[in-house]
């Protein structure tokens, strides 16, 4: 493709891109495929010689968009919202185009220090403690984006854990390592999202999930026992992970009281707010971030509820020369000459390579600006203190969760098989898609408020869709 026929194909792209966005209400939000669809479709192997443009086009219409779950479907309330807006697609576009590889600073500097200054903004935008900030001079905190959330969690272990068995080494010299790593245990609430098991397992090291409250939440002295419980037993506790923000029900573990448990013991404490982090640009929400000075790294998805594309998972830590020490591997052909000087993101991840991905969240906060982020994320919470209400007044139904988000959790008061019978239709009909999560044992279907211009009519039609099933489900059953 030369650059005649790309400025031709580019624009029709973008033409493709906006009707797509804006016709989506026409379309299914799941598709009403079968896995192996594709296969049928598709040659088994990739094609000798060049295809034309108008082929492939077709055949995304006809043969990849019919097997896709639309994510920003106005009728999408599954898991989290998806970020997306038109500001972030272009520095999307943009980053492909420069195709730089930002593993140190001498191999895209400015792509580092883009990502360096977009991080300060937005970990002072969440009013994160200056120790997380590269900003001040004596400072030894500082961002970086990850792929994921669960990435940011496995780091957070693995730094954790180098650091312990370092330790460990001192005070029983002579142990072998594999006997040391058997002492280590890590905690979470079971509210937790799986990547948090996921990267203990990763790690090899225990994990134990414990009891949340009655509001979900993790409390100090629920975390207190386990640690002495576990310290009689010959573990060595070494990290926490708090979730604010949980994906079962957007609940927040109480880091105020287990901060300091954390401080006292010489624990790892790890925030997660992959979900609601964003929040915190918004005063009313800070409260939930009381106690974060205890942690040692925090994460937010700017792709969940930020209006940025996937992947942009912000990840900050107090202490980065505590992290690269942990993942600093050093191979003459990296070196530069100013590594002394810069930042080197290769030694704060796992991958090496590396997108130029702070540019889409710097298109995006000065496309919105910090006020127009906050009237989205207040207008969301919004929304689902609309959707509650509805669900509230109807007698049959009942609202699980504390809603404090975007996120309700909601079921029909009776069996757990009645509401995975009424997800299950609802979700077979195209017209409504949500996920489950199971809360203190009881089957729960979670509807999250997604699309960035979602309105109160969204709201009614999907609580008038879900009530129409539940009717339907509940007549058949008393036949
Ligand atoms: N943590 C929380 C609280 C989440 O809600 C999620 C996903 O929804 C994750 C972690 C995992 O996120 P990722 O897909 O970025 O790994």
């Amino acid at each position: 493709m030369d650059s005649t026929e790309f400025r031709k194909r580019a624009q029709e792209l973008v033409e493709y891109i906006i009707r797509y966005q804006e016709t989506l209400e026409t379309r299914r939000v799941t598709p009403n495929v079968q896995p192996g669809y594709l296969k049928s479709l598709i040659p088994s192997q990739a094609p000798e010689f060049p295809d034309n443009w108008e082929n492939v086009m077709k055949d995304l219409d006809d043969k990849i968009m019919i097997g896709m779950t639309h994510w920003q479907h106005p009728r999408f309330h599954a898991y989290f919202p998806a970020g997306n807006s038109y500001p972030s697609m272009l520095a999307d576009f943009l980053s492909a185009a420069i195709g730089c590889i930002g593993f140190s600073w001498a191999s895209a500097p400015s792509c580092t220090e883009l990502e360096i200054v977009v991080l300060d903004w937005l970990g002072q935008m969440m009013g994160l403690p200056e120790d997380f900030l590269f900003l001040s001079p004596n400072s030894r905190g500082g961002g970086v984006i990850q792929t994921s959330a669960s990435e940011c969690i496995l780091v957070s272990i693995l730094a954790a854990r180098f650091h312990i068995i370092k330790r460990l080494r001192e005070e029983y010299p002579g142990e072998e390592d594999e006997a040391l790593l058997a002492k280590l245990i890590a905690y979470s609430s079971k509210e937790a999202h799986s990547c948090m098991e996921k990267g203990c397992m990763i790690a090899f090291v225990k994990v134990r999930g414990l009891e949340a409250d009655d509001d979900f939440s993790l409390r100090g002295d629920t975390l207190l026992e386990a640690i002495q419980e576990d310290i009689k037993k010959g573990f060595v506790p070494f990290f926490v992970s708090c979730t604010v923000g949980t994906t079962s029900c957007a609940s927040a573990d109480n880091i105020k009281e287990i901060g300091p448990i954390c401080e006292e013991y010489g624990i790892w404490l790890h925030v997660d707010s992959a979900y609601a982090g964003s929040a915190m640009i918004c005063q009313e929400f800070r409260h939930l971030f009381e106690g974060i000075e205890y942690a040692s790294s925090v994460n937010t998805n700017g792709n969940k509820w930020l209006l940025t594309n996937f992947d942009c998972a912000c990840y900050w830590v107090k202490d980065r020369f505590k992290l690269n020490e942990a993942l600093t591997v050093d191979p003459l052909y990296l070196k530069h000459s100013n590594d002394q000087k810069s930042i080197d993101y290769r030694h704060w991840g796992i991958p090496l390579s590396r997108r130029f991905r702070s540019l889409k969240l710097w298109f995006v906060i000065r496309m919105y600006g910090v006020e127009g982020l906050r009237k989205y994320i207040r207008e969301h919470c919004r929304l689902a203190k609309v959707f509650e209400k509805l669900v509230r007044q109807d007698p049959r139904f009942e609202v699980v969760n504390k809603v404090m988000m975007g996120l309700v959790c909601f079921r029909l008061r009776g069996s757990n098989e009645i509401n995975e019978m009424l997800l299950k239709v609802i979700n077979a009909s195209g017209r409504l898609h949500m996920v489950p999560s199971l809360l203190k044992a009881k089957y729960t279907i979670r509807f999250c408020v997604c699309r960035e211009n979602a309105t109160d009519d969204d709201m009614r039609y999907a609580w008038n869709v879900i009530r129409d099933f539940a009717e339907v489900l509940i007549i058949l059953r008393q036949d």
